[in-house]
């Protein structure tokens, strides 16, 4: 056995991808798994939804055996302060550890509201976060959602189904309206507003105070409870001072995932990698395309080969209704919203071929979309 062997650093879905996909193909190499994380491997999509509102307290993943049944040593709690490509060497709280193949899967943290008193909203990342988030809950009448990304839609409609009284603020007039457009912006309002939840839109933050937060038209709403969706920034620092190229703060790969040093890779929401179907870099934060990535990952450490290939896409559940994405993310010219009653889908276009679709009880438009998109193909209405 070779003491080196691979490290693994973080455990979201990138890095348990990566270390079960390195594991398929060399079973007798040390691998070692990394994580500032203090809980073993969970699902951190419901921490938003079922597990906000109390409907579940189990998000591990994968059983807790999985580590050992796959002989691979977690280290839980252990943050990574620096790597040092040239030496092969990974140091975290003072030890040094050797590998021979390093794999970054850390992600990304969330960024509070850059406001006085921003520090003092709730977070929610990880499963400790999303713990004291759902206690804090459990003793509020009142909450303010700072940000309109499908993570604060999700967690402020499951606020309000929880029987708070909810508001939810962001700079667009509708949610997302800048990325996905006003129509679809509408519709997500209404969604949120479905669960009960006050959207209040066109409004910026200028001031978070223990129990308010001040909206820059000088109007003050209670609080009880304020949780900050602002958005994330990649945990690219260790790369960036290791030496590896860092673009718009994530690492850059190609599209076996691998940096420009030989042996190191990465993936997930840290990771800027070349999809060899859309043939440009895509950025992307999405549970199911982190675990494409990590095993592609995980696979060319072990010398296989592999390649990101696939349209990226998730779903979201706002309330009691999920919506299906699939999407470069990276831009379109135009849109066409079509409704179909129960729900609706959105096309996006870009130079004639859908580059996204969105979907609210439409599956057969989403498995559509992702052909479409993937084949560089138009949409099938006609465009607005
Ligand atoms: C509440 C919530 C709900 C979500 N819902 C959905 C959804 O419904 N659908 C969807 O597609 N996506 C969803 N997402 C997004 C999705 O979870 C992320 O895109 C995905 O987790 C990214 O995976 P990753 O492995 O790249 O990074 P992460 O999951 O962020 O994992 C990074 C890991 O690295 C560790 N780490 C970071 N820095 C260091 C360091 N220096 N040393 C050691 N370890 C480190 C972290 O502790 C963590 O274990 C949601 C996210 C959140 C927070």
């Amino acid at each position: 056995m070779n003491d080196r062997g691979l490290i693994v650093i973080g455990s979201g879905p990138a890095g348990v991808a990566a270390a079960a996909a390195f594991r398929e193909y060399c079973d007798d190499v040390p691998v070692r798994m990394l994580t500032a994380d203090v809980d073993r491997p969970y699902f951190r999509p419901p921490l938003s939804k079922e597990f906000l509102r109390g409907e579940t307290e189990d998000v591990s993943r994968d059983g807790a055996e999985w580590c050992a049944d796959h002989g691979v040593e977690l280290l839980t709690g252990t943050r990574v302060d620096a790597i040092e490509v040239e030496q092969r060497v990974v140091v975290a709280a003072g030890a040094r550890y050797p590998y021979t193949e390093l794999i970054l899967a850390c992600g990304a943290s969330p960024t509070p509201p850059p406001v006085p008193g921003g520090d003092l909203a709730h977070i929610l990342r990880s499963q400790r976060d999303a713990i004291q988030l759902r206690d804090a809950a459990r003793r509020a009448d009142s909450a303010v959602v700072i940000g309109a990304g499908f993570i604060g839609c999700e967690a402020a409609a499951s606020l309000a189904m929880q029987g708070l009284s909810v508001t939810l603020v962001a700079p667009d007039e509708f949610p997302q309206q800048k990325r996905l457009g006003a129509e679809t912006g509408q519709r997500l309002a209404a969604l949120v507003e479905k669960s009960g939840t006050r959207f209040v839109g066109d409004t910026r933050v200028q001031e978070i105070t223990g129990d308010s937060v001040v909206l820059d038209d000088g109007v003050s709403v209670h609080a009880d409870l304020i949780v900050a969706a602002t958005g994330v920034a990649p945990n690219s620092a260790i790369a960036e001072t290791g030496g590896l190229e860092v673009k718009h703060s994530r690492i850059v790969v190609d599209a076996g995932m691998q940096t420009f040093w030989h042996g190191v890779f990465a993936a997930g929401d840290v990771a800027l990698g070349v999809n060899t179907t859309a043939r440009r870099p895509i950025a992307i934060e999405h549970w199911q395309d982190a675990t494409d990535q990590g095993a592609v990952a995980g696979r060319r450490a072990a010398g296989a080969d592999a390649a990101w290939s696939q349209v990226p896409g998730f779903w979201t559940t706002i309330g009691d209704e999920t919506l299906k994405y699939h999407a470069w993310g990276d831009g379109y010219d135009r849109s066409r919203l079509v409704d179909h009653g129960s729900g609706c889908t959105v096309w996006y276009e870009a130079d004639e071929a859908v580059v996204g679709v969105l979907t609210h009880n439409a599956d057969d438009d989403y498995d559509l979309g992702e052909r479409l998109i993937r084949d560089r193909k138009p949409a099938p209405v006609p465009m607005q």
